[in-house]
């Protein structure tokens, strides 16, 4: 088969079909291919977030003064560079104001999601990057409800999102990731797109230093050649189900052999960074892979604010709402390297969760417990009820007090009403922050730092954008925000 377009993007999850609107909307011809068979990649299967400032939602909830502690602390990591000042001095004055007007709703600001984001990812991103994602995260949820998604009306806490930004999709679309990738899928397709499925991409097409297209091969053999008029946006996501790879690249984790299980779906290989590579780009921060230590058959809900987790002694043994690599590290410390996430009403009622998912349908799976009372809990899951309790007792006080032995600021509610539930998990794989390295137009860079000609790439394929450690729910802000800077400057 051979075909042309003005743009090729290769991968149809939420970067992919972000930069398909883009184009579109520029007047450009578009082809999407994807070696499933069906659209939407990991950001399908996310069950997740989206990160931003929203202070009109924001204000409706209130903000304690264990979270305003928290901000001071972030005011008082010295800047690294003027990009960090900058945000430093806005989010100063942004809370002077904040202060001496006596207000008592939730914060939030682009500049401290940025410090976090930076703060957070130990300073190894780059500062343009982070202020970019930032920056235009309140533009990526107006880009989102304008092709048809809804949020509910709490902004949550990912876990490992450090702060009470996150937003929810209603289950309108199906999955929550749904509306991560579904309302730009069917823009696209809407709008004359050609969407390619079953076929994966195998090889650049690269002439006189230019990428003028794509190579490969169709599920049922028959092989593909698109030629790309203006340019080929690399879009297929990260290497977090590449055993290989993992194993290549990790220097921080004891292993990611085959033992460690992966949250993504199989065809999360590294494909578009293998291609790149060999295309003669320039690969960035690939040491850095996060695992996640609350996904799989018995979690309930991506987010913390009401949950707490214990060993299986029963004991709590880290602040929840930390970075995923410190929770991570902490369970791997546990015993069998496994936690109970432990809820009540507050996160589950009448069998559903907060996030619209039915919770009866997963108790009895060998992951997922419930019970009346914390005692019938303790014992269905082997735990002594005493420690138990005390685990409770400690969550509760720590809210009331605003002094968590762990250092938790993070909450919502007091824990107290069942039904209880405990969901058994331990730390997967889950997002490869590393990838090819691109400019603040996603234009793919060399090995010496040159552009290289009709290359694009957005998403989790690329690094430099959260550093080595991604606060949870800003995947979904990346790749909704670069995935449009790129849709925008492959046509320019
Ligand atoms: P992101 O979150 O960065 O948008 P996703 O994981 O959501 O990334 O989507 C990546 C998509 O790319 C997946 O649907 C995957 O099937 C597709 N993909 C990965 N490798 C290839 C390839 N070699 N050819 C075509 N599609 C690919």
């Amino acid at each position: 088969i051979k075909k042309e377009a003005d743009v090729v993007i290769i991968g149809s999850g939420g970067a992919g079909m972000s930069a398909a609107v883009e184009a579109i909307d520029s007047g450009a011809s578009v082809i999407v291919i994807d070696k499933q068979s069906a659209v939407g990649g990991n950001t399908l299967l996310a069950g997740s977030a989206l990160n931003a400032s929203d202070p009109e939602r924001q204000k409706q909830q209130t903000m304690s003064e264990a979270e305003l502690k928290t901000i001071e602390n972030i005011l008082a990591v010295e800047p690294k560079n003027d990009t960090m000042k900058a945000w430093h001095d806005t989010l100063k004055k942004e809370i002077d104001e904040y202060k001496a007007s006596g207000a008592n709703y939730l914060f939030d600001s682009p500049s401290l999601h940025k410090l976090q984001t930076y703060i957070d990812g130990d300073f190894v991103a780059e500062a343009e990057k982070v202020d970019i994602l930032g920056e235009n995260g309140p533009e990526a949820i107006k880009f989102l409800e304008g092709l048809g998604a809804k949020w509910i009306e709490q902004i949550q806490a990912a876990v490992g999102a450090t702060w009470k930004r996150s937003h929810t999709p209603t289950t309108d679309l199906g999955t929550q990731g749904a509306s991560f990738v579904l309302p730009q899928a069917n823009y696209a397709k809407d709008n004359g797109a050609d969407i390619m499925l079953d076929s994966k991409a195998e090889e650049l097409i690269m002439t006189d230093g230019r990428c003028t297209g794509v190579k490969g091969t169709a599920t049922d053999g028959q092989p593909f050649e698109i030629t790309a008029k203006k340019g080929v946006i690399i879009a297929t996501g990260g290497f977090g189900a590449n055993v290989e790879m993992r194993q290549k690249y990790n220097k921080h984790w004891a292993t990611l052999d085959e033992s460690v299980d992966t949250t993504n779906g199989p065809f999360a290989t590294g494909d578009g960074i293998v291609m790149a590579d060999a295309a003669g780009a320039n690969l960035v921060d690939m040491e850095w892979i996060q695992l996640i230590p609350t996904y799989g058959p018995g979690v309930f809900t991506p987010y913390i604010e009401n949950q707490f987790y214990i060993n299986k002694e029963g004991n709590r043994f880290v602040h929840e709402d930390g970075r995923r690599d410190e929770l991570s590290k902490a369970v791997l410390e546990q015993t069998d390297a496994q936690l109970y996430i432990i809820s009540d009403a507050n996160t589950v009622k009448d069998g559903m969760t907060t996030t619209g998912r039915n919770v009866d349908e997963r108790v009895g799976n060998g992951y997922a417990w419930k019970a009346d009372t914390i005692e019938e809990l303790a014992e269905m899951i082997g735990v002594p009820v005493e420690n138990l309790q005390a685990s409770v007792d400690q969550f509760n006080n720590s809210i009331r007090t605003g002094n968590d032995p762990f250092g938790r600021t993070v909450f919502d509610k007091e824990f107290g009403e069942g039904p209880f539930y405990a969901g058994l998990t331990g730390p997967m794989v889950h997002h490869t922050m590393g990838g090819i390295q691109v400019t603040t137009k996603c234009e793919v860079l060399d090995t010496n730092g040159n552009i290289i000609p009709g290359l694009f790439a957005a998403g989790e394929v690329t690094g430099g954008v959260h550093g080595a450690n991604r606060l949870g729910g800003n995947a979904i802000t990346d790749v909704i925000v670069f995935g449009r800077i790129a849709g925008q400057n492959v046509v320019k």
